[in-house]
């Protein structure tokens, strides 16, 4: 098991749920734009959200974005360890910095500042920036070079005794980022961040993450994630929200299971489907609900789930645990499902 970090509130890692992070586009040093965003996101599921610190301007505006975000607030930081200091010292939950991109004189200082405030640094080691001997010693990106990288980050850290830290190793390549967290994970005991970077618009992007992220999750790797879309970033909540549960990492509300039809499949599944899935939004209960073709083999194939509906032609069934409970009318199909929902 990983070691626990908290961010603000939030626990990562050591058995913790795993929690869903997003960052914000917006200006930094637009404090209301960037408030009114991360709402948003709250509202959508994101429980950790991080802020892009260009300047000093952003830096400061970190306190301010702070007193009204309903969540925990991480500062990304690339270089400049002035950056760092001012947004740590402006309340910020969480710093994103590679320690070996600042110099060693001002890690300490960087390292010292957030453990007198209790935060995190997350290392972000991404396959693209990756440190210029490591890549003339590996020849390439390669998930050994990023692994080599992020130690290096670390054990800077470490001599300086600052271990409140997680880890993450981003690429591009579903693959490369994959392999690289499996070596992490098998090297080191710090929580880690896991995503694939400039995964794609919203399709895509969202297939490539469910791959990258879900695989390593249904592994039993990974401890917060963000989906990386080129897309209104609470798009990565909703499909951060899918891959939690499709990787079975988390599970709060309902779950629907559906049949993909086939040549016995009597009723009109796909939009019977979609209502369900629809009129499901309003439930938060965690069950499992079935909407299966055909009344002959939906209820037993079905039978995992808490209950469901099963077609056939003009009536359907009602079932319950792979137990059929009775016929029903097919226009009345989904609302005697709701009923029976409503029950458990
Ligand atoms: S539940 Fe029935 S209709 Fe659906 S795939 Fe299975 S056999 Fe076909």
């Amino acid at each position: 098991m990983t070691k626990q970090i908290h961010v603000g509130g939030v626990p990562i890692g050591g058995g913790a749920p795993v929690t869903i992070q997003s960052m914000t586009n917006t200006p930094t040093q637009d404090v209301k734009a960037t408030v009114d965003q991360i709402k948003k996101l709250a509202a959508a599921g994101c429980e950790i959200v991080r802020v892009a610190v260009p300047d000093m301007e952003a830096a400061r505006a970190v306190g301010k974005i702070k007193e009204d975000s309903p969540i925990p607030v991480v500062v990304d930081i690339h270089f400049d360890h002035k950056l760092a200091l001012e947004a740590i010292a402006a309340g910020a939950d969480k710093v994103r910095i590679n320690p070996g991109n600042i110099g060693r004189y001002y890690v300490k200082q960087v390292a010292d500042a957030c453990r007198l405030r209790g935060i995190p640094i997350r290392i972000g080691v991404n396959g693209g920036s990756l440190e210029k001997p490591i890549l003339a010693k590996y020849g390439r990106i390669c998930p050994e070079a990023m692994v080599e990288s992020a130690f290096q980050h670390i054990r800077l850290l470490e001599q300086y005794d600052f271990t409140d830290i997680c880890v993450s190793l981003k690429s591009s390549n579903v693959q490369t980022a994959m392999r690289a967290y499996q070596l992490m994970h098998c090297r080191s005991d710090y929580p880690l961040h896991i995503g694939v970077t400039e995964a794609g618009t919203v399709r895509m992007g969202t297939l490539k993450s469910a791959v990258g992220i879900g695989g390593l999750l249904a592994l039993g790797i990974g401890d917060t994630i963000r989906v990386s879309l080129s897309a209104d970033p609470v798009e990565e909540i909703y499909a951060a929200r899918e891959i939690l549960k499709a990787a079975g990492a988390r599970r709060e509300g309902p779950e629907l299971v559906s049949c993909p039809t086939c040549g016995r499949t009597r009723i009109d599944l796909i939009a019977l489907a979609n209502q369900v899935e629809e009129r499901l939004k309003t439930v938060d209960k965690p069950i499992t609900v079935a909407v299966m073709g055909c009344a002959v083999n939906g209820p037993g194939e079905a039978a995992a789930a808490d209950c469901g509906i099963a077609g056939g032609v003009g009536e359907g069934l009602l079932f319950q645990k792979g137990e059929i409970v009775k016929k029903v009318p097919q226009d009345r199909l989904v609302d005697e499902l709701f009923e029976l929902i409503e029950t458990l």
